[in-house]
């Protein structure tokens, strides 16, 4: 018999076509400041918890996906817009899902904070929470030394 896997957490766009399940605990949660995560969610940062790539799955709908740069997608809900995920195309990373659209978001309470040279002046956020510029870790700079970014500005 097949062993079904439960969902630890269950998301979806505002229309409710395109849902979504992670099969752990959100791993990461933190906020990403960036210009791209700004244009990207229409926010003023994106905020998103993660799992590995084999323990998320689309439930139901199909979402669109925007190629953000040529390291990385964002899936989005054609019909309603909700901005659902964001993921680097690197096999061993974390699939990300938009806390905001997960159906308790209080399971994902934000550690870290990403892209903070972008962080707007008056945003007063999570304060305590570590804060990293994009790039900063040696380990990512040769990733992001390649990345060709397709924002328009
Ligand atoms: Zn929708
Ligand atoms: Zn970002």
């Amino acid at each position: 018999m097949n062993e079904v896997k439960a969902p630890v957490v269950t998301g979806g766009c505002q229309c409710g076509k395109v849902r979504y399940a992670l099969y752990v605990k959100p791993e990461n949660a933190h906020v990403c400041h960036c210009r791209m995560c700004q244009r990207a969610t229409g926010g003023l940062f994106a905020a998103l918890a993660g799992a590995p790539k084999a323990a998320f799955a689309w439930t139901a709908g199909e979402p669109g996906i925007y190629a953000s740069s040529n390291l990385a997608t964002r899936a989005y809900c054609r019909d309603c817009g909700t901005p659902l995920s964001f993921s680097y195309d690197l096999p061993d990373a974390r699939f990300y899902v938009t806390i905001g659209s997960m159906d308790d978001p209080e399971l994902a309470p934000i550690e870290k904070q990403f892209g903070i040279e972008s962080r707007l002046s008056w945003v007063k956020f999570c304060d305590d929470a570590p804060a990293e510029k994009t790039g900063e870790d040696p380990k990512a700079a040769t990733f992001f030394a390649t990345m060709r970014i397709n924002q328009s500005s």
